[in-house]
């Protein structure tokens, strides 16, 4: 059949199926005129319906072509035959000669054996396979990706009868509601950190689409007009409110809505009403037609970009059919957690409240544009939990634990108290900390520590405002990258960096210029599939290779710090050769800035991150030709015991308080200190207090951390003492263990260290 004509043929048949439905006769009667209308207007012999039935089994319920007498009998497991194939493939089939396909099944009681060829869909609802569709014929006919595509609209238009209750009954849905369900702790990836206790609210993804076949076409494109229109309507009035503007989550928002707007996917949606589905089934459609593809796709960020045209999917529907009130879903008066597949960052906005205390996902991972704004808003998050909607119910009450990357399901009374006792006590020293924002971190022996933070989000910068932070210590740059389509422009960037230098308000900030690769992908950036990505053509080893990318990023840097100080960072400097050649960008990049009659920076300062082992070995030449430096722990500890740093298994392997790495960074500091370099230290480490006082013995004056670490570090450095630290650290340094971390915490509570 020509695609015009399958278009044709199968806006008829909907429409009789549509009668059909409609018409007298109970369901049974109703089933099996179907699949004779369906098998005559499709020019096959066979067509049969198969219901999948409780112990996973798929039943002949209705067909035109096979013998009567099969239907009820004829039962195959999932898995079983070319029919049980396609309900656990959830894949269509076609074959022209289906008997000679290894897993053809001979069944005699259907009287099959004259049929050759076979096409088969799975019949879906909610993401699940309901039942199979299948038509067979004498010839050895081979099937066009039209017909293919016209029998799963026709199986979609059926799901809901087939789930409707009426052809399976209720007790084979039950559930084992009856049977006490025990405590569960479900493990997962963190995406967001910190601490939630509430009850589950599930977030259903798939809205009831009752009404499938249109009565008229031309109504049913109006309707997704309107439906379009006003969901774009509801996508600005969003951006608009939350006080987003400006922020980074404001950019995701941008990003989506640019998505929303995407002919493509708009296109697609009419060229299926075209088939003679109404709007809503329409949507439905091409998003299962998208889910399927995605099924196939590795690369986590279309993954991602996927879960967005979900979220959009779902909020067409909702103008299509109907919003359901949210507000009668969430409990009353209960503190919440959202558990779904996953959510896009609308979705999140629409659920946020003080009451919301966290978000489980099945799916989901730090990139994903969910988890950003989840970060920003402080909402704990753990994602990649397998089934998570079938281990789940609503109502349970659960503890996200994303700082242990766990799930706490039905948790004992006592379990709770636990958790609740921490959240109290967190509360408390918060308030503590926030006393300690306008005061000095100063040591008791009235050394100066330099407190500054990591930043890359908007809301990363709001502690500059508070006199006990520095500066900013390290603003990542490929992460406001992360959430654009496509390369910003040097303007673009230019009015990103000038927005992180005015709400500095002249604390210095340090940029480092990005360090894409490893496990920081970018959508439009070309990464190829390297075996061990994060010793791969990462950061400075991009730049060097396409050093355009590099200047435009110099040339906005320059632009936006006119009348300003400009400190510029490099990742990933493995020789001072790389570390030369970047500084040589810089400078042509001043150059040309001096050519034009624009404002110059104030000053400007290039310095280099420590990460890779090679440079510890080239100090003496480095110190002579960098700026500042900063020691980037992630990297060199991942380096140095060539332990993965996001790997699971090697998180508590190897500790950075042992000697070894502790003597190797008094060397660094000692160098820097006789070569006048000023040094820094950007990794993790320098955020939790124990470490942060180890660091403080080896002789680093100057720390950068995430935003919420400041108050910990400056409470344990407000009661730390350095001349007696460094001598106990001095001492450690000599002793033979891997780890001197318990040595340390207990000289800490020796001596009255404040430690978190
Ligand atoms: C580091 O490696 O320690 C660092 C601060 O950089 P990033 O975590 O961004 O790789
Ligand atoms: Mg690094």
């Amino acid at each position: 059949m020509q695609f015009g004509q399958t278009v044709l043929v199968l806006r008829q048949l909907l429409a009789r199926i549509r009668d059909v439905m409609a018409g007298e006769g109970d369901t049974q009667a109703r089933l099996e005129r179907i699949v004779q209308v369906i098998a005559v207007d499709m020019g096959a012999q066979v067509c049969s319906l198969y219901v999948r039935r409780a112990g996973d089994v798929l039943e002949l319920f209705a067909t035109h072509g096979l013998r009567q007498s099969a239907v009820h009998r004829t039962r195959l497991a999932v898995g079983q035959g070319l029919i049980g194939e396609i309900a656990a493939k959830a894949k269509p089939l076609a074959l022209a000669d289906a008997q000679s396909h290894p897993s053809f099944v001979y069944r005699p009681e259907t009287g099959e054996e004259i049929y050759h060829s076979l096409m088969g869909v799975p019949i879906l609802r909610g993401g699940r396979v309901v039942g199979v569709l299948a038509i067979q014929s004498i010839d050895r006919r081979r099937y066009s990706d039209e017909e293919i595509e016209a029998l799963q609209t026709i199986a979609m238009v059926l799901a809901e009868m087939v789930a409707s209750g009426n052809l399976v009954g209720p007790e084979e849905l039950a559930s084992s509601e009856a049977i006490a369900v025990p405590p569960m702790r479900l493990e997962g990836a963190r995406l967001s950190p910190g601490f939630g206790l509430g009850v589950a609210v599930l977030h259903k993804h798939h809205q009831v689409v009752r009404r499938l076949v249109a009565e008229d076409t031309a109504v049913e494109h109006e309707r997704l007009r309107k439906a379009v229109s006003d969901m774009h309507g509801q996508l600005d009035v969003m951006l608009r409110a939350n006080g987003l503007a400006g922020s980074e989550h404001a950019d995701v928002l941008e990003a989506y809505r640019m998505i929303a707007e995407d002919v493509g996917w708009l296109r697609r949606i009419a060229e299926a009403i075209n088939t003679g589905l109404t709007a809503e089934a329409a949507v439905q459609k091409v998003n299962t037609e998208i889910h399927a593809q995605i099924a196939r796709v590795s690369d986590s960020y279309l993954r991602e970009r996927i879960q967005d045209l979900d979220d959009l999917a779902q909020r067409l529907l909702q103008h299509l059919v109907g919003a359901e009130d949210r507000a009668q879903r969430l409990p009353p008066e209960h503190d919440f957690v959202v558990v779904g597949r996953s959510l896009g960052p609308a979705q999140l906005l629409d659920y946020s409240g003080s009451r919301l205390k966290g978000l489980v996902l099945q799916e989901g991972s730090a990139n994903a544009h969910v988890a950003i704004v989840a970060r920003s808003l402080g909402i704990p998050v753990v994602g990649q939990i397998e089934d998570v909607m079938a281990r789940i119910e609503s109502g349970d009450p659960l503890i996200v634990d994303a700082d242990h990357a766990q799930v706490l399901l039905r948790p004992s009374a006592a379990l709770r108290r636990i958790y609740e006792r921490s959240s109290a006590d967190r509360a408390r020293r918060r308030a503590e900390y926030t006393q300690l924002r306008d005061l000095e971190a100063t040591t008791r022996d009235g050394v100066r520590i330099s407190l500054n933070v990591n930043a890359g989000l908007a809301v990363d910068l709001q502690p500059l405002g508070d006199s006990g932070v520095d500066g900013v210590g390290l603003y990542r740059t490929e992460v406001p990258f992360m959430v654009y389509e496509q390369l910003p422009t040097v303007e673009v960037q230019r009015q990103l960096y000038r927005h992180v230098l005015d709400v500095a308000k002249a604390k210095p900030v340090v940029f480092r210029t990005l360090d894409v690769g490893g496990d920081k992908i970018l959508p439009y950036w070309p990464h190829g599939n390297e075996e061990n990505p994060a010793m791969g053509w990462r950061a400075i080893r991009v730049s060097w290779d396409r050093p355009a990318v590099l200047r435009q990023q110099l040339r906005a840097l320059i632009q936006a710090a006119a009348g300003e100080h400009l400190h510029v960072m490099f990742p990933m400097i493995a020789e001072v050769a790389e570390f030369r050649f970047a500084r040589r960008l810089l400078d042509l990049e001043l150059e040309r800035h001096r050519g034009t009659n624009q404002l110059p920076p104030l000053s400007v300062r290039a310095g280099a991150m420590l990460e890779v082992p090679a440079l510890l070995f080239q100090l003496d030449e480095l110190v002579q030709v960098v700026d500042f430096l900063s020691i980037g722990t992630n990297d060199l500890a991942q380096f140095l015991f060539a332990s993965d740093r996001a790997s699971h298994r090697m998180s508590e392997r190897y500790d950075v308080l042992s000697p070894a790495v502790l003597r190797l960074l008094r060397q660094v500091a000692e160098r820097c200190r006789e070569g006048n370099v000023p040094l820094s230290l950007c990794g993790e480490m320098a955020g939790r207090p124990l470490d942060a006082m180890a660091l403080i013995g080896v002789g680093l004056r100057q720390l950068s951390m995430a935003p919420p670490c400041v108050g910990p570090v400056k409470a344990m450095i407000r009661s730390a003492d350095t001349a007696v630290l460094a001598d106990f650290v001095s001492h450690l340094t000599t002793v033979r263990q891997a780890s001197i971390r318990a040595d340390l915490r207990a000289f800490a509570h020796d001596h009255g260290i404040a430690l978190a």
